[in-house]
């Protein structure tokens, strides 16, 4: 790109770009980094230089960037029509992508809505859930049991349901009253009366995580024995609490969460926006524990990351309590304009054929591998003594950067900016990450070459051990 036209795009973007999750003061203090172009799991900036993308594009991009069959299925089906509604009308892709979903998806799950955005595919499954009780006469479970920290979204329903002191301080008015339950986090929670388990690398400590997980399902247990009846449905992130920091939950608590709700007669909702299409080397998280949610909510990597596409799968069983005569009212009256756009769809359609002839979830599981080898070397306490925790399933992981000698649960100054200094170090580098805090998170696209996974991972360990802490 054109030095001038570079100059003129950053002085247009500070003039007029309000950018989401973005501090704009500071912005536009800063020089950003435009990107022009994408090829496979790099992202390429206006003066050429490239970078691994090492979050996927915000942690939806799956077969990498620019990748042929996708782009042609979307040229395709842009020679047919980019836009038309699905209020009283259908089309190929919508219909084609609706049973495919419902095939790969856990259980009985046979209906899809479309929408454009994860927090709107949650909002949805809400929506489904408390008017599924409201015609099925139980209006009163209209609550619902949401696991601390958990992140559904920014949309105020899912916002209400994942409650963040700092991001909605200014929006409590906005948002609606959610049982929490405590989150099965092994590396953050103490574990009463005394507790000196080392929780470096907590997830592989099984006492401790059993007594976490038990904790927490026995909170869980209690809140339904006493507020069932008050409960729509539970809330939860399958295996790994994205945004909250890649809180990876003990083994089993997600199908045992699942039967606490089939015990005390309540929908389960799972969030499966970021862990869904392979992320965590199954193609949706809860296929790990065998368990079939009554509403499955997906975005994220649904269109290989391409177009915003997102869906809400519930039973027959819950579509069919909004049928009836017109006059009943019991019609979903819900529906975005863009809602099952057929680019998105006929996208999403490519990706998933892709997971298909290029065995990718095989590949995840071998990936998934390679990351935890290459991340080993940061167990070496005395080489980082400010690694707190390492967590990983699949193509996720985390690296939570803590004070020595104190551990999660005692908190964290977040004035210090480590995570977003090393990650900033990083892009020097050739890498394009994105912190939670103080936790460097790894997710690059699922079809990442081994050797730039490799070079993403030992890049990540060296600018931390390089990294001046204090
Ligand atoms: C990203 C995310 C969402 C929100 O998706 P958007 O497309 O950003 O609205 C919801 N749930 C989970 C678990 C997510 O990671």
């Amino acid at each position: 790109m054109h030095p001038a036209r570079i100059n003129e795009l950053v002085a247009l973007d500070h003039q007029h770009v309000w950018h989401p999750f973005t501090p704009m003061r500071q912005w536009r203090e800063s020089n950003p980094l435009i990107i022009e172009s994408g090829d496979g799991d790099c992202l390429i900036d206006a003066h050429g230089n490239r970078y691994i993308d090492g979050v996927s594009s915000i942690w939806c991009n799956v077969h990498g960037h620019r990748v042929r069959q996708i782009d042609q299925a979307i040229r395709d089906q842009l020679d047919r029509i980019a836009h038309t509604t699905m209020l009283g009308l259908t089309h190929e892709p919508a219909v084609d992508l609706a049973r495919r979903l419902c095939n790969l998806a856990p259980g009985h799950l046979n209906k899809v809505f479309y929408s454009d955005a994860g927090a709107t595919a949650v909002e949805i499954a809400f929506k489904m859930a408390v008017g599924y009780w409201h015609h099925t006469g139980q209006p009163q479970r209209n609550r619902f049991i949401g696991i601390r920290g958990a992140y559904h979204g920014d949309t105020t329903g899912s916002m209400s349901v994942g409650y963040d002191e700092t991001f909605h301080r200014p929006f409590k008015s906005m948002v609606f009253e959610t049982d929490f339950v405590p989150a099965p986090d092994p590396f953050h929670t103490h574990r009463p009366p005394e507790d000196t388990t080392d929780r470096r690398w907590a997830l592989e400590h099984p006492d401790h995580c059993a007594a976490i997980k038990d904790h927490a399902l026995q909170a869980l247990d209690q809140h339904l024995s006493k507020c069932a009846d008050r409960t729509a449905a539970i809330v939860v992130e399958p295996l790994v609490q994205g945004a909250a920091g890649l809180i990876v939950h003990p083994p089993g608590y997600l199908a045992d969460v699942a039967d606490l709700a089939r015990r005390h007669h309540t929908l389960l909702i799972a969030d499966e926006v970021a862990t869904g299409f392979g992320r965590t080397g199954a193609m949706f998280a809860a296929d790990h524990e065998h368990v079939a949610p009554d509403i499955l909510c997906l975005g994220k990597g649904l269109t290989g990351g391409y177009l915003p596409l997102a869906a809400t799968l519930a039973t027959d069983t819950i579509e069919q309590a909004f049928t009836g005569e017109i006059h009943e009212h019991r019609t979903l009256y819900h529906g975005h304009t863009y809602t099952g756009n057929p680019l998105a769809c006929a996208a999403a359609l490519a990706s998933l054929d892709l997971f298909e002839s290029t065995n990718l979830i095989e590949h995840v599981n071998r990936k998934a591998e390679l990351l935890a080898q290459h991340l080993n070397p940061l167990r070496d306490a005395s080489r980082f003594p400010y690694v707190g925790d390492v967590r990983q399933r699949g193509l996720m992981a985390g690296i939570e950067l803590t004070i020595p000698g104190t551990d999660g649960a005692t908190g964290f100054d977040p004035s210090r900016r480590w995570g977003a200094d090393i990650c900033r170090a990083c892009r020097d580098r050739g890498i394009i990450i994105r912190p939670l805090g103080n936790v460097i998170v790894l997710m690059p696209p699922l079809a990442i070459r081994d050797e730039n996974l490799i070079y993403l991972t030992d890049t990540v360990v060296s600018v931390i051990a390089d990294y001046p802490f204090e």
